[in-house]
């Protein structure tokens, strides 16, 4: 079975660790198998920082996928240290508030490297992952400079944007979004392997990430949401939204800013059913169990959707798995 599946950083990559085990590979690092899982991933939150390329979804997948990462923290890597920050921070050098350990730091300096030597992103992700051995391909969205900005307004009533990482890390989410702009998107491409891998899929899924800024930036690549529309197998999208709240983060900001309620309903809804909408991509949408949904032309099925452990996220997958009509016998 050919799996691909759409994420963001810690609720996609917790995901995929449930998709794996599904599939009978170990979750964490590489493994022999017949079947074979794609991740598209979001790069709408990367940012130059320091003169260094960040990719927090990206590295999410990455360490979470070959064991490095912090699992208390969800992002970054376990066994961390902060010298280069504290020195960074002793020289006034801004940002501070980007949290970057010296292991992480490694990572962002082999991918700058990379990229100043002209390599494009998908070439610099392939070379992180031979260390890393995610067990699953990781492609970037897109290999253009694609960068989320939230748009605020200010006490004077004007308005300015930001980089949507400055606006969820810096200020929690906290300042009213009036616009959320993925800047770049509308003149991307699709990463290499992104438009194949959907179209050879046998089933497609939608990681409960964040339906924002990155699901909805993912689709925001021109051609990803028609190769969707478009692919033989079926679509099935996962929600992160549990009893009307996000599960962790503030993506009920992100959809308010949108103006799609915080319930499973809504999000599916905005996802939208495949066959009997225009831009609609889903067949099939898991939501908690007691969440009420009813989405439109889309099989709406309820389970446990929150991942607790790996057993308990790898039914989650099986029941996506089921419902995109997949038999993994
Ligand atoms: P980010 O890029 O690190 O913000 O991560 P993602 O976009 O991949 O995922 C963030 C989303 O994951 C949030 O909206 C959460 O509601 C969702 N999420 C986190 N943990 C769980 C969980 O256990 N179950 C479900 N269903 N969603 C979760
Ligand atoms: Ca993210």
């Amino acid at each position: 079975m050919k799996i691909v599946v759409m994420v963001g950083g810690v609720g996609g990559a917790r995901f995929l660790l449930g998709v794996k085990a599904a599939l009978g590979l170990p979750p964490v690092g590489a493994g022999e198998s017949t079947h074979e899982v794609t991740a598209v991933v979001n790069t709408g939150d990367d940012v130059w920082l320091h003169g260094l390329r960040i990719c927090p979804d990206l590295d999410t997948c990455m360490y979470t996928l070959g064991g490095g990462i912090d699992p208390e923290r969800g992002w970054g890597q376990r066994d961390e240290t902060w010298t280069v920050s504290e020195q960074l921070a002793a020289y006034g050098a801004e940002p501070t508030w980007f949290g970057l350990g010296d292991r992480d730091i490694a990572t962002h300096l082999v991918r700058s490297r990379m990229l100043r030597a002209d390599y494009p992103l998908s070439a610099v992700t392939e070379a992180l992952c031979h260390r890393w051995q995610p067990g699953v391909s990781l492609l970037p969205m897109s290999d253009d400079r694609v960068e989320t900005h939230v748009v605020v307004e200010e006490s004077d009533g004007g308005q300015r944007a930001l980089h949507f990482q400055e606006w969820w890390v810096r200020h929690r989410a906290g300042l009213p979004a009036r616009e959320i702009v993925p800047i770049g998107a509308a003149e991307a491409t699709p990463g290499p392997g992104v438009l194949a891998a959907i179209a050879g899929a046998d089933a497609i899924l939608l990681a409960p990430s964040n339906p924002v800024v990155s699901i909805g930036t993912v689709l925001a690549v021109p051609g990803i949401r028609a190769a969707l529309r478009a692919s033989t197998a079926k679509v099935v999208g996962i929600s992160p939204i549990i009893n009307d709240k996000p599960v962790r983060g503030m993506a009920d900001a992100c959809l308010t800013a949108i103006g799609v309620d915080t319930t499973a309903a809504a999000v599916g809804e905005h996802y939208g059913a495949r066959t009997s909408t225009e831009n609609g991509i889903l067949d099939g949408w898991l939501v908690h169990t007691g969440d009420p949904a009813e989405v439109p032309g889309v099989a709406v099925r309820s389970v446990p959707l929150l991942m607790s452990d790996v057993q308990v996220t790898a039914e989650m997958a099986r029941a996506a798995l089921d419902l995109a009509g997949v038999d993994l016998g």
